[in-house]
């Protein structure tokens, strides 16, 4: 048996200003062939679930086809040129047509990119593969940011999404697809599936799924799994994409059985829209949030981590100014993006030099003003370190350049070259910052970082500057997504 696996993967935030083109594409490295298998050095993914279910079957062979790296974008990248799409798609189907007989194509997908003039490419590049191979089994999996709809189902076989934020499932949602993949291929699994679409669109940052509300569709998919459904997926979706698929879906598998996928996807859209409310709550803006934050320091509910999450550039300085202006100790702002202040920093100056410079502020005005910082710099240079925390768990990270200065007070500030957050305390340990002496950690993830350090603060706190990312999303001029979506289209308008 032989399964083709192709990777070609974004999350487009289309409210940011700089378009992603084939040559970010291209710097963020594109790997071809047998090497798109190779994982080594790498966290756990859906291509490593694949490889384990093939690993377990005598008569298995993965076909690698290609796999493509993050773009090399400043932050998120924007809309994707139809030339980047077209042509990483065409390279698909070359090595599709070059692989020779197949029984099956296994794409890793994440279901939120957005290109220009292509409203649903996840479901556009199955079509295409479709031409290719004819009838053997497609099959998708997905992140739970994925804005998908039914085109997507029509043009697979089956659909199977992540349960988990942060993202911590990949490889068994890679295991669940190939296994099924396998077992369709030897014509003992009829892949069925329903799909609903509940009509809400929620920011990221509330989509937590070890906390309510998600935490309770989580915990329905599972017990409809217990019931024989073989998966349910619900991805609440990307938000900070405009496109027409937009906001939660509801995908549901069985074997062979429709009215049993029907009748849980109803239910799942059901339970989604009745929970409404809970996904769309307004935030603190940074002042206040700061605030907050330093009152419940000073009262022993500490340490606190600032989940600026709408900074999707990496340059934001909102609550980093707010920190200062507002008199904080012992606090780290994980990271400002300024590659041209880093470049000045490794040309003229060395560890242990006082300096004063203007930072962050640089890609967008809704990032707020360069912040004037004086301190010493306390690390410059690369740094390297391998993942302990649950995210990337055992992946060999890098950064080419990034300084940290000490402002007294035990006061830090990490100046990176690109939009950065730590997913443990690792890399902030490998650049010599007493992590454990902190009250108040500032870092630019909605929930992701949680995984480790929910661990170690006392209180999660999400503040909502101004940024690309908001959680009020009336906020944002929306083209393209359905006139009636909750909470924000035509119909909810007050
Ligand atoms: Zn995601």
């Amino acid at each position: 048996m032989r399964i083709a696996v192709a990777s070609f993967s974004h999350e487009t935030c289309t409210f940011c200003p700089n378009i992603t083109t084939l040559e970010a594409w291209e710097k963020g490295g594109i790997r071809y062939g047998e090497e798109a298998l190779n994982t080594e050095g790498e966290g756990k993914s859906y291509i490593t679930g694949y490889k384990e279910a093939a690993e377990r079957e005598k008569d298995v062979e993965l076909v690698g086809i290609l796999r493509t790296g993050w773009p090399a974008t400043v932050g998120m990248g924007s809309w994707l040129t139809t030339e980047a799409f077209d042509t990483i798609a065409d390279r698909i189907m070359e090595g599709l047509k070059e692989a020779g007989e197949l029984d099956g194509v296994l794409l890793a997908l994440h279901g939120a990119m957005a290109v220009m003039g292509i409203p649903r490419p996840e479901a556009e590049l199955a079509r295409r593969v479709r031409k290719v191979v004819g009838r053997v089994p497609i099959m998708v999996t997905l992140d739970l940011h994925a804005n998908e709809d039914v085109e997507l189902a029509n043009a697979v076989d089956a659909v199977f999404i992540l349960k988990t934020y942060p993202h911590l499932d990949a490889h068994e949602i890679g295991v669940t697809a190939a296994r099924c993949m396998i077992e369709t291929v030897r014509g003992n699994f009829k892949p069925t599936m329903a799909v609903r679409k509940p009509g809400i669109i929620c920011a990221s940052v509330f989509q937590a799924s070890e906390h309510y509300p998600m935490k309770e569709v989580y915990d329905r998919c599972r017990w409809w799994e217990e019931k024989g459904v073989y998966c349910a997926s619900v991805a609440p979706g990307f938000a900070y994409a405009d496109v027409p698929d937009v906001g939660f879906s509801v995908f549901v598998v069985t074997n062979d059985d429709h009215e049993l996928a029907e009748e849980a996807a109803q239910d799942l859209s059901d339970l989604v829209w009745s929970l409404r409310e809970a996904l769309t709550r307004p935030l603190p803006k940074a002042r206040e949030g700061v605030a907050d934050v330093i009152r419940m320091v000073r009262e022993g509910t500490k340490p606190v981590v600032i989940a600026y999450h709408d900074d999707r550039l990496g340059d934001g300085t909102h609550i980093l100014k707010e920190l200062i202006d507002q008199g904080a100790k012992n606090f780290c702002s994980t990271s400002i993006a300024d590659p041209k202040v880093l470049e000045m920093l490794a040309e003229n100056h060395k560890v242990g030099d006082t300096i004063t410079v203007r930072i962050g502020g640089w890609v967008h005005p809704i990032s707020g003003d360069p912040v004037e910082i004086t301190g010493r710099i306390e690390y410059l240079g690369s740094v390297d370190w391998v993942e302990t925390g649950p995210m990337g768990k055992g992946a060999k990270r890098h950064l080419d350049l990034v300084a940290s200065l000490d402002l007294d007070d035990n006061n830090h500030v990490v100046i990176t070259q690109r939009l950065f957050a730590p997913m443990s305390a690792d890399p902030l340990k490998a650049i010599g910052i007493d992590v454990d002496s902190l009250d108040i950690v500032e870092i630019k993830s909605r929930v992701h970082h949680k995984a480790f350090w929910d661990t170690w603060s006392r209180v999660d706190y999400p503040i909502d500057p101004p940024g690309t990312t908001p959680a009020d999303l009336s906020t944002l001029h929306y083209e393209n997504i359905p006139w009636d979506i909750y909470p924000i289209g035509e119909k909810w308008r007050r």
